[in-house]
Order: C-alpha cells, then structure tokens, then sequence
C-alpha cells in the first residue's frame, strides 16, 4: 500500500469520521445475559467512552473509495492470486472469467492480506527453514439474526450483549444494515463438549 493511501486511511478513519464513525452504532458497555435471566453492565471506559459496531461492507467501501481517488492505483475485482515472488516482487493474478490468461503484474511491495488460507504465505513456507504452525482452538462458531421487533431493535442496541456460559458464549452486536435488528448474534461452543 502507498505511503500516501496509508494516510488516506488514517484520514478517512481519524480526520473524516463521518465516514464511519456516524454510521456505526455506539456500545458503551458489555450487557451481560446471566443463566437466572438477569441483566447488568460492565462499562467499556468512561461515561463518554464507547466501542462501536461498524457495517464491514461499508468500511470496505470507503476503503476502496480511498484508494481508488490515487491514479497510480489500480484494482483488481475478481482476480485470484495464483502465486507470487516476494524476492522479484511478481505476482500471477487470474480472471474468474473464463479464457482469460494469468496475468504477471511487478510491484516494489507486496502486503501478504488474504487471510487465514493466505496464497502468499504458501510461497513464504516453500522457503527453507520458514516456521509455520497452524492450531484449532476446540471451538466452532455460528452466526444468527435477531430480526427487528415491531420495526426498532430487539434488545438495547448501545451494548455489546453477551451470553456468558463457561465454556461457550453467545453475543450480540447492533446492527443498522438489517434495519435495527441485532444482525451478528455470534455463537461459540467447544466442539468437544
Ligand atoms: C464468522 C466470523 C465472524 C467474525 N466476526 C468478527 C467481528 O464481529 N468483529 C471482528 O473484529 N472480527 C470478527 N471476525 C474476525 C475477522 O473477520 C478476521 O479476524 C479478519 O477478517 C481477518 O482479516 P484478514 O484480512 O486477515 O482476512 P480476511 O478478512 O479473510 O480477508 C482475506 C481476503 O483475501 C481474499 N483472498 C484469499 N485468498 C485469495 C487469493 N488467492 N486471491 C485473491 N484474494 C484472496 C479473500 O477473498 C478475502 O477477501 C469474524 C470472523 C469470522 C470467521
């Protein structure tokens, strides 16, 4: 990434926060769910303070908007990484559309982002005596919606809400894109009982 697009983010992020701060939902404390029903707060920090729930599709947005106003920019919607050279700074990148051919494109940096099954970190572990490790945690997770109750949110939207359960925990963040329902409800439970 440019140094001068790193800027733009820290912009977008600290000096425009309407961006999306204004569209993110405030949190200002965990909202605890006891087994006996019971409810009660633990403040994130001061009264002023909060953490907030953000639209990911919107941050992306505006993250490419960013980006996209550089004209030494240039992106590719649709491309795999099929494999890249960190030592010659290469890339193959290839279209999803069919009969397209790779692509070899040569950058000075390359900023490895593509997430757990990273494509660039397989390249780094052909090198020899690169350590990896990879561990599962006994752990699954499962996402479900609470829809919004008669057109407002279902529970108080201005906390973190979480099922505390020992060895599990459900949470529940507030969420405006599925008109105030609480749309991530994260569920965490050990696979092994
Ligand atoms: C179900 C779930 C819920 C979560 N909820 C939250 C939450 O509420 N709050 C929170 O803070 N975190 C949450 N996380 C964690 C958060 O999503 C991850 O920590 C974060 O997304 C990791 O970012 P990343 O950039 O490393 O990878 P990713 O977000 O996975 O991004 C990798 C990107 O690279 C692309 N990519 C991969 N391989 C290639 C390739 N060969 N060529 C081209 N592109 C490629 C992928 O399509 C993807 O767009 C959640 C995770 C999961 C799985």
């Amino acid at each position: 990434m440019h140094v001068s697009l790193l800027n733009e983010v820290s912009m977008l992020m600290f000096m425009k926060p309407e961006k999306i701060v204004s569209k993110g939902i405030p949190m200002h404390a965990r909202r605890i769910h006891t087994p006996l029903g019971k409810k009660y707060s633990i403040p994130y920090g001061k009264k002023n303070q909060y953490i907030l729930s953000v639209d990911r599709a919107n941050l992306n947005r505006e993250l490419l908007t960013a980006a996209e106003k550089y004209s030494n920019t240039k992106l590719y919607f649709g491309h795999k990484l099929i494999e890249c050279n960190a030592e010659l700074g290469t890339l193959i990148i290839k279209s999803s559309r069919s009969g397209q051919l790779p692509l070899e494109v040569t950058y000075d940096l390359i900023v490895g982002c593509d997430g757990a099954f990273s494509t660039v970190r397989k390249q780094f572990m052909r090198q020899t005596r690169f350590n990896y490790s990879h561990e599962y945690i006994p752990h699954g997770y499962m996402e479900l919606t609470i829809p919004p109750r008669d057109g407002d949110f279902a529970m108080e939207p201005n906390y973190l809400h979480i099922w505390p359960r020992n060895t599990f925990m459900m949470i529940a963040l507030p969420n405006m894109v599925i008109t105030h329902g609480h749309g991530s409800v994260g569920l965490g439970w050990s696979l092994w009982g």
